[in-house]
């Protein structure tokens, strides 16, 4: 059956989208970590990911949504590039759900004067929790527009937790426990993790409210059975970078997790932040190599269908909805 043949009931879970809340059932394949818009502020340093062409960022989710990708979480919060009210016009006009993000990047994405930084915990806590509850700043301002709210918090840790802001890891923390919402920590190729979930814990916060983004960079399973064990999501991303070399080390460790039963803490992603590595633009696998390329090769390898659509959606969706 269809599972939009499903009945809406008013119990159903939803996740929050930039153009309101839809039931979980009726989201299908799911890329847990992307981006689809990144216009830089003034002042940035150069270098930062750039992806501001409507154009081709409409014909990437195209070519997604052809190929059978439903939603994608869109990991570029406020003051850093986001722009929900394009976010909006892209979802409408390619049919995919588009999940953005409040919270925080790394430092060096901001331009040196960014308020954010300054922000008391409190305050940068009630910016959280207002882009989740009413919506993104960028849509509150406008007045005809309708606001997008922010559907996860994302949390941007340092080379280490001690070099990261304290006072913004408390805000997201404590904006999660108001609001119930998913918190995406990126990590610098898998560092603190231990730390940033003891962390997160000790704010009241427990690991299955926490996804770990880029640990498949530091591939030890002895680590990521003990995470998911502890009921942390674990997203993995490296399926077309060849300098973390995903044969010998993303596929074993699927594997791994695979026999371990373990499929049901992990979120699949391709996080392509580049033009370059888009089919649309350049000769890239693209966002459409997630529901095609990859769950393909999953399902030659033997991964069991209910655990690839597990990875490919399901596990994050979940954690969405709360
Ligand atoms: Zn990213």
């Amino acid at each position: 059956m269809p599972s939009s043949s499903i009945p809406p009931s008013s119990s159903s879970p939803t996740v929050t989208t930039v153009l309101g809340p839809v039931p979980v059932h009726r989201i299908g394949l799911t890329d847990a970590h992307n981006h689809v818009w990144i216009n830089p502020p003034a002042g940035v340093a150069p270098g930062a990911p750039v992806l501001n062409d409507y154009e081709a960022s409409l014909r990437e989710l195209l070519l997604f949504h052809q190929a059978g990708g439903s939603a994608l979480l869109d990991f570029q919060p406020y003051g850093c590039g986001r722009d929900a009210r394009i976010l909006q016009k892209l979802a409408r006009e390619s049919g995919v759900h588009l999940i953005a993000c409040t919270g925080f990047h790394l430092r060096k994405y901001y331009p040196p004067e960014s308020p954010l930084w300054e922000l008391s915990a409190g305050a940068a806590c009630d910016l959280f929790v207002r882009e989740i509850t009413r919506g993104t700043e960028e849509t509150l301002s406008e007045k005809d527009a309708t606001p997008a709210q922010a559907g996860f918090i994302k949390a941007a840790c340092e080379a280490t937790l001690e070099a990261s802001p304290r006072h913004l890891f408390e805000a997201a923390a404590s904006a999660a426990r108001q609001t119930g919402a998913m918190v995406a920590v990126h990590t610098e190729k898998g560092a603190s993790a231990e730390r940033i979930v003891d962390f997160f814990q000790r704010q009241g916060l427990p690991p299955g409210r926490l996804m770990l983004c880029h640990i498949d960079k530091r591939p030890d399973p002895g680590l990521h059975q003990e995470l998911a064990r502890a009921g942390v999501l674990l997203e993995y991303d490296t399926f077309f970078r060849p300098q973390y070399h995903p044969e010998e080390r993303l596929w074993p460790l699927l594997e791994a997790m695979g026999k371990a039963d373990l499929l049901g803490s992990i979120a699949l992603a391709t996080d392509l932040a580049d033009l370059s590595m888009w089919a649309s633009t350049g000769k890239g696998p693209g966002l459409a190599s997630l529901p095609s390329l990859i769950r393909a090769r999953l399902l030659q390898r033997g991964f069991n269908p209910a655990g690839v659509q597990a990875m490919l959606g399901e596990n994050v969706l979940q954690r969405l909805a709360g």
